[in-house]
């Protein structure tokens, strides 16, 4: 799960892309992996619990490219007009590594 690079609080994925949402080319961002990922890594998020700021670099790449499958799958999962994300990301991701560590028990 992501953390705080500086506080280490866990993060909830929704506030993160929340947060990259006020940028006017968003809805950009988020059609393209390749814009999001390098947009991804050199924003400055603010941590809501200590109110430091870091970079997107910082936290596990891994899940940010699973947020951005994730966002993009789902018809919906971004109220565009409040810029909202309208998915439990940190459960769903909770899922997406059960199952895995599933499928690694049940293949080995
Ligand atoms: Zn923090």
């Amino acid at each position: 799960m992501a953390k705080c690079p500086l506080c280490g609080s866990s993060l909830d994925w929704a506030g993160l892309i929340e947060q990259m949402l006020t940028l006017e080319n968003a809805n950009e961002i988020f059609q393209d992996r390749e814009k999001f990922t390098g947009t991804f890594e050199g924003f400055v998020f603010k941590c809501p619990h200590c109110g430091e700021e870091f970079y997107g670099r910082n936290l596990p790449m891994k899940e940010a490219e699973k947020v951005f499958a994730l966002l993009k799958e789902f018809k919906g999962s971004i109220d565009w007009e409040n810029r909202k994300v309208r998915l439990r990301l940190n459960s769903l991701l909770a899922l997406d590594t059960m199952l895995e560590n599933w499928d690694r028990k049940v293949k080995g």
